[in-house]
């Protein structure tokens, strides 16, 4: 039985636009386009209130790795909702799943990290890992150590905390004044570079700018250096091979806390469990949420290695840190059985021998496009670049927006990608079968020709 009654698709885009103010979303344009409102899904598809089928290439944001439709997690939730809705975990209180799903955790986690830090979203673990590095440091008798090194381009969420250590110059514009000691390096984009370096070299020259950065502003100022192991809504940003290794090298020699942000890439999306693992790089923290809950429910959390936890717990006192929602007990249920169905339906090796590499390779074709010029991808997250001259490379006017136009032709034809700016991504459920892999390629082509045709 449904919550919320029926109406129709006109009345629903009607309301929506009187009430709702959404996230990341210009007010403006969607009064006059109305919203698409999506209905209700299953498997890896979509459908909206016409009842249209849409293969999700993007697993909602990034998130629903399982695919929808589980009812393993639906049972998960509905059961801890009846045993325990809530409780919180402050004054000395927890309760099983925050307990379980935190041995899981560690689990399925690098041997360094034996605890974690729950919260309600990726900004707030970002938060969390700020609060938390810098007061590493001040326990160590080193509270000059603020500064935070991110890069451009770089996204950890939204809060004033994630907005400050993102990298997205729009988003930093709007709204003032930012938390002070964040400093930003280049990102490793190799094609958006001039490309007069290999892509190797240009790896190891982007590791470098963090080695600047540190004698610019002197190590002793440094608490963490933080990235994702591919950068997400940055528009899948895939670092050249030497570039984690001189970063985490780089880190070791200055005493630098190195912090992947996996929200995006934890959970089996490269691959692996963690995009550390793919890279082969041992973080000091690492920041989740998204994939932990396949979207489910709300749920983030930061990863502890024993180096900082040792130190939090035996010097730290009470830490003054912590949310309303920090292990939620249907939020963790629905984790721990999540958990469960990627193991269970061994769905990150899947990725890694099985759909990863087939996707890869029949995405790598569409680089016959005359409008592609560069296609990537590692485990189930990949781009390709829309170029106006295959030969130079050279892009289309940013105010032709192709992107855009490529973008809404997929989604009118069933199936959804991401535009950032004239960079497609995806990041389909991991269990996408072969059939639905060759379904997104075909509609890809298909829609590479459509948008050929819009601005010749
Ligand atoms: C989505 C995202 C966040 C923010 O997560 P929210 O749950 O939206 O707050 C942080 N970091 C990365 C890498 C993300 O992709």
């Amino acid at each position: 039985m449904a919550i919320v009654g029926k109406r129709s698709r006109s009345e629903w885009q009607e309301l929506d636009s009187q009430h709702y103010l959404h996230p990341f979303t210009d007010h403006k344009e969607l009064g006059e386009k109305k919203s698409r409102i999506i209905t209700r899904a299953d498997g890896v598809y979509i459908y909206d209130a016409d009842d249209n089928e849409i293969l999700d290439g993007m697993s909602g944001l990034w998130c629903v790795n399982a695919g929808y439709g589980r009812n393993e997690l639906v049972e998960a939730a509905r059961k801890q909702l009846e045993e325990l809705p809530y409780y919180n975990s402050f004054f000395q209180c927890a309760h099983p799943p925050s307990i379980e799903l935190s041995r899981m955790l560690v689990e399925v986690t690098q041997p360094q990290f034996n605890r974690v830090f729950y919260t309600g979203s990726g900004s707030e673990s970002i938060d969390t890992m700020i609060r938390i590095a810098r007061r590493y440091w001040e326990l160590r008798g080193q509270p000059d150590r603020q500064i935070i090194v991110a890069r451009e381009n770089a996204y950890h969420g939204s809060t004033i905390a994630g907005t400050s250590l993102g990298g997205m110059k729009a988003q930093r514009k709007q709204g003032g004044m930012l938390v002070p000691g964040i400093e930003h390096i280049e990102q490793p984009y190799w094609f958006g570079s001039d490309r007069s370096l290999s892509p190797e070299e240009f790896g190891l020259q982007a590791a470098r700018a963090l080695l600047q950065k540190i004698e610019e502003v002197g190590a002793d100022k440094v608490a963490a250096f933080v990235g994702e192991p591919i950068q997400g809504a940055g528009g899948v940003i895939i670092p050249p091979e030497a570039y984690w290794s001189e970063i985490q090298r780089i880190c070791r020699e200055h005493d630098i806390l190195l912090v992947t942000d996996e929200v995006i890439c934890g959970f089996g999306r490269l691959g692996e469990w963690f995009g550390a693992d793919y890279y082969g790089v041992t973080p000091d923290l690492m920041t989740f949420a998204k994939g932990v809950t396949s979207g489910y429910l709300p749920l983030g959390g930061v990863m502890v290695s024993d180096r900082v936890s040792d130190v939090l717990i035996d010097k730290g006192g009470e830490f003054y840190h912590g949310f309303t929602y920090s292990g939620h007990p249907a939020s963790c249920a629905v984790a721990i059985e999540n958990i469960r169905i990627l193991q269970r339906e061994n769905l990150v090796e899947y990725t890694k021998n099985e759909i990863g590499p087939y996707l890869q390779k029949n995405w790598a074709t569409l680089l016959e496009h005359p409008l592609v010029g560069e296609t990537r991808m590692v485990g189930l997250m990949g781009a390709f670049e829309i170029v106006k001259d295959k030969g130079s490379l050279e892009r289309f006017d940013e105010d032709d927006s192709v992107g855009t136009i490529c973008r809404d032709l997929l989604v009118n034809n069933g199936l959804v990608m991401r535009a950032v700016g004239d960079t497609i991504v995806t990041a389909p459920p991991l269990n996408l079968s072969r059939e639905q892999a060759d379904e997104m390629i075909e509609k890809t082509w298909k829609c590479l020709d459509l948008t050929a045709a819009a601005v010749s």
